[in-house]
C-alpha cells in the first residue's frame, strides 16, 4: 500500500516523501482512512509505530479542506502526558503541515507562559498540549476551545497513570459537544475503555500490535546478576560492546542520578533524565543523546514518555519494572520503524516478581543468559526489596504544585484500576 492510495492530498504527499517515509505503517494504514470519514477511532498502538503520523496526517488534511475561519480558532486539539511528547508532536505538524496554510503551536508547564499566550492570540489551528498548561490558561481566560473540531487523547494510558483524568474531564466539559474523537492508547485496561466509553461515538477500533505484546523485531534477553554488581555489569557491556546510544531505565529519579554518575566516573557520556529535572535540562540531554554527544541516557519511566529516538539499537532495563505494562512501553523504544534493536533486563533475585508479571503480560518466556562473574547467589531472597528499604529510598523531594502539567505521578482517581497497587508503584518516578 501506498500514501497515495490512502487519499491524501498533495501537499501532505509532497510532505511525507520530504520525510523520506514510502509506505505507511500498519497503524497508518488502518487509522488514517476512518478519521478522514470524519469518525471517531479508538487505536491500540505503541510508540514507534507511527501513530503519530497515524491522526497528524488526516486531521491535517480535514482542516485543510474545512472552511478557513480569519480569527483561526483553535479547530484541532491533542492531549499528551508530557512536555516531550507534546513538543515532538509538534515537530511531527510542522513537517507534514509545511505545504499548508494551516497554524500549529504546543503549550506545556514547566516554562514562562507568556511566549505560548502570544502565540495562541496570533491564532492557532491546531494546539498541542499538556492538559495542567491547558487548564491555566483557560482558567485564566486566555484560551477559548468552543470551536475545536477534532479531539485527540494520545498516550491515554499514561494520561490515566499520571492522575490526568479529572482535568481530561474538566476539558471535555468545555469543548463543543459536536466533534470528532481520536484515542490512542499502547495498553487497553478497564480503565481506558471506561473513559473511552464516555468520550467516543462508535468508534472504529484499529490495532497496529496485538495489545501487551512485544514487536518482534527487538531481541530481548535477561541477563541474571547479583544487585550489587548492576552498575559493573551495564558499565562493562557499554564499553566492551562499544555502545553508541543506549537508552537505560530505572525505577527512581535518585537511582537514575546515581546510576549516572557512575557511568560518568567510568567515562561514560551520561546524563539522567526524569521529573526532578528542570524543562532546560531535560531538553539538553535529550538533544545530547540524539546527536551522538551523550552514550548514554538515563531514565525514568514517567520522563521516558515521548521521547522519539528513531533507531535505538540498546534499551536496558537496569532495574525491572515493578509496572509490568512499563516493560512494553520501554523496550518500544528500540526496534522502531521496523528496525531491529537489543532490550536487555538486568535481573537481580528480588525482581523475580517483576519478571513473572512481565512473562506473564507479555505471553512469552524471556531468554535467559548468564554472564560469568555476575551471577546472582543462588540462596539470595527473591522477596523483592520493599520502599524505604535498601537502595530504593522514597524520594524525599516535595511534591510539584499542582498546576505543574508534567510528571503528576500520582493518583489515578479514575475508577478502581488495581487500587493501590499503582499509586504505590509510581510514587517515586
Ligand atoms: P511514532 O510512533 O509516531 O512515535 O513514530 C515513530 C517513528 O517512526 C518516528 O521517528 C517517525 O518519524 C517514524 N515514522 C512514522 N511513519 C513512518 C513511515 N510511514 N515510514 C517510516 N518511518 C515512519
Amino acid at each position: 500500500m501506498s500514501f497515495n492510495s490512502l487519499g491524501l492530498s498533495d501537499a501532505l504527499l509532497k510532505a511525507i516523501s520530504k520525510k523520506g517515509y514510502s509506505t505507511p505503517s500498519p497503524i497508518q494504514q488502518k487509522a488514517i482512512p476512518p478519521i478522514l470519514e470524519g469518525k471517531d477511532v479508538l487505536a491500540s498502538a505503541q510508540t514507534g509505530t507511527g501513530k503519530t503520523a497515524g491522526f497528524t496526517l488526516p486531521i491535517l488534511q480535514l482542516l485543510s479542506q474545512g472552511q478557513h475561519l480569519s480569527r483561526r480558532p483553535i479547530r484541532a486539539l491533542i492531549l499528551t502526558p508530557t512536555r516531550e511528547l507534546a513538543a515532538q508532536i509538534l515537530a511531527n505538524i510542522k513537517e507534514y503541515s509545511a505545504f499548508l496554510d494551516l497554524r500549529s503551536t504546543v503549550i506545556f508547564g514547566g516554562v514562562n507562559q507568556n511566549p505560548q499566550v502570544t502565540q495562541l492570540r496570533q491564532g492557532v489551528d491546531i494546539l498541542v498540549a499538556t492538559p495542567g498548561r491547558l487548564i491555566d490558561l483557560q482558567n485564566q481566560g486566555l484560551i477559548s476551545l468552543a470551536k475545536v473540531e477534532i479531539l485527540v487523547l494520545d498516550e491515554a494510558d499514561r494520561m490515566l497513570d499520571m492522575g490526568f483524568v479529572r482535568d481530561i474531564e474538566r476539558i471535555i466539559k468545555v469543548l463543543p459537544s459536536k466533534r470528532q474523537n481520536l484515542m490512542f492508547s499502547a495498553t487497553f485496561s478497564k480503565d481506558i475503555k471506561k473513559l473511552a466509553m464516555g468520550i467516543l461515538h462508535n468508534p472504529v477500533h484499529v490495532e497496529a500490535t496485538p495489545e501487551n505484546t512485544t514487536v518482534d523485531a527487538i531481541i530481548q534477553k535477561v541477563y541474571p546478576v547479583a544487585k550489587e554488581k548492576k552498575t559493573e555489569l551495564i558499565i562493562k557491556l557499554i564499553t566492551e560492546g562499544n555502545w553508541k546510544q543506549i537508552l537505560v531505565f530505572t525505577r527512581t529519579k535518585q537511582g537514575a542520578n546515581k546510576l549516572t554518575e557512575s557511568m560518568i566516573s567510568a567515562g561514560i557520556k551520561a546524563a539522567a533524565i526524569h521529573g526532578n529535572k528542570g524543562q532546560g535540562a531535560r531538553t539538553k540531554a535529550l538533544a545530547g543523546f540524539k546527536d551522538g554527544s551523550l552514550t548514554a541516557l538515563v531514565a525514568t519511566d514517567i520522563a521516558a514518555r515521548g521521547l522519539d529516538i528513531p533507531l535505538l539499537p540498546h534499551v536496558v532495563n537496569f532495574e525491572l519494572p515493578n509496572i509490568p505494562e512499563d516493560y512494553v512501553h520501554r523496550i518500544g523504544r528500540t526496534g522502531r520503524a521496523g528496525a531491529s534493536g537489543e532490550a536487555i533486563s538486568l535481573f537481580s533475585p528480588d525482581e523475580t516478581v517483576f519478571l513473572r508479571d512481565i512473562e506473564k503480560l507479555v505471553g512469552l518466556k524471556l531468554p535467559v543468559e548468564n554472564i560469568k562473574g555476575f551471577e546472582p547467589d543462588p540462596n539470595a531472597s527473591k522477596e523483592p526489596i520493599k520502599q524505604g528499604q535498601g537502595r530504593q529510598q522514597r524520594d524525599s523531594t516535595p511534591r510539584k504544585p499542582k498546576t505543574d502539567t508534567t510528571n503528576r505521578s500520582s493518583n489515578n482517581s479514575f475508577g478502581p484500576r488495581r487500587p493501590s497497587q499503582n499509586n504505590d508503584r509510581r510514587s517515586n518516578r
